[in-house]
């Protein structure tokens, strides 16, 4: 619908660089931008973060009020019959968030919201099939819970694009046969991740570990890119899953990684070999050392 396209950008806020490349894509391809901030209790298991989980709204409000896209990097000139080479000034027009989402639990949850599933009453939304391993498995409630939220959201707002993260990866394929499945009629855009200048993935979560273990966990990266390297040859899943866990133990515990794993790009099914034509997801889960003396969880994957 020319003129009022709406792209709307999920978060839960501690907003950094990654959300921010969401936004600009949203911004490039919409009329119109909406962004949530929302920590979604349902996601969370009782013995996760909810409590401690990073928020600053005020940050990020600052940072979204601060986002400006430039539609045309290099300012186009424009024929016009007083000067072949004036700046169009609708060319360079900027463009910004136009409004940001940021519910009351109350708001979202009328019925409460407390952690433990047995507990919990009302309506909520699972993706079967999708939603129990990697991640899921770990974290058993964590899709029911983005399901359900995202579900609300799109009812709400009901953008013509919605916008996520090829970081959580897993969460893309949820979210992707969500829409489908429940006959959403928007359009989900997957984003590349963003990444520090050393390899590791941006995450509200990063701003847990200490400066010394952010320098180490570049071992992910590399150990994701030395995989990519060995796919050229070798579509074998244990080789390929090799040289990502040769790496990482290189600075952490290899009981500390808790999955690397190849699964197809749309059943998450786990694969023994890659077919060179359909390719595969290739993601891990590994704990860290944190500045509170616990592990915090980082994960990443690449497209094979
Ligand atoms: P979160 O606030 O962690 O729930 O993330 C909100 C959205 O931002 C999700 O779609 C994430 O996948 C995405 N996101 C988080 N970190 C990154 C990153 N480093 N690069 C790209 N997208 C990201």
């Amino acid at each position: 619908m020319k003129g009022n396209s709406v792209g709307f950008v999920p978060t839960m806020g501690a907003l950094h660089d990654g959300h921010m490349s969401l936004v600009r894509s949203s911004l490039r391809m919409n009329d119109k931008t909406l962004v949530s901030i929302f920590v979604n209790p349902s996601q969370f298991a009782p013995n996760e973060d909810l409590a401690s989980y990073p928020r600053g709204f005020d940050a990020d409000i600052a940072m979204l009020a601060e986002m400006r896209y430039l539609p045309s990097a290099a300012p186009s000139r424009v024929a016009s019959p007083e000067s072949s080479s004036s700046l169009s000034s609708s060319a360079v027009a900027e463009t910004q968030v136009d409004a940001v989402f940021a519910p009351t639990v109350e708001e979202m949850y009328p019925s409460g919201i407390p952690l433990e599933v047995e507990a919990q009453r009302g309506a909520f939304v699972t993706v079967e099939g999708l939603s129990s391993q990697l991640e899921g498995a770990m974290r058993p409630q964590f899709f029911r819970g983005v399901a359900t939220v995202i579900t609300k959201f799109l009812n709400i707002i009901q953008p013509e694009r919605v916008y996520f993260g090829q970081k959580d990866v897993q969460q893309t394929v949820v979210v992707k046969r969500l829409v489908s499945d429940l006959c959403y009629g928007c359009v989900v855009i997957v984003v590349p991740t963003t990444r520090a200048a050393n390899g590791l993935a941006l995450s509200s979560r990063n701003a847990y570990l200490t400066d010394q273990v952010r320098e180490d966990a570049a071992v992910i990266y590399r150990g994701l890119q030395h995989a990519v390297d060995t796919y050229r040859t070798e579509t074998d899943a244990k080789k390929i899953i090799a040289a990502v866990v040769d790496s990482i133990t290189e600075k952490f515990a290899a009981e500390d990684i808790e999955y690397v794993c190849v699964n197809d790009l749309e059943t998450l099914e786990e694969l023994e070999n890659v077919h060179p034509l359909k390719g595969a997801i290739l993601s891990l889960a590994v704990r860290v050392p944190n500045s509170f003396g616990t592990k915090t969880r980082l994960i990443d994957n690449v497209i094979l």
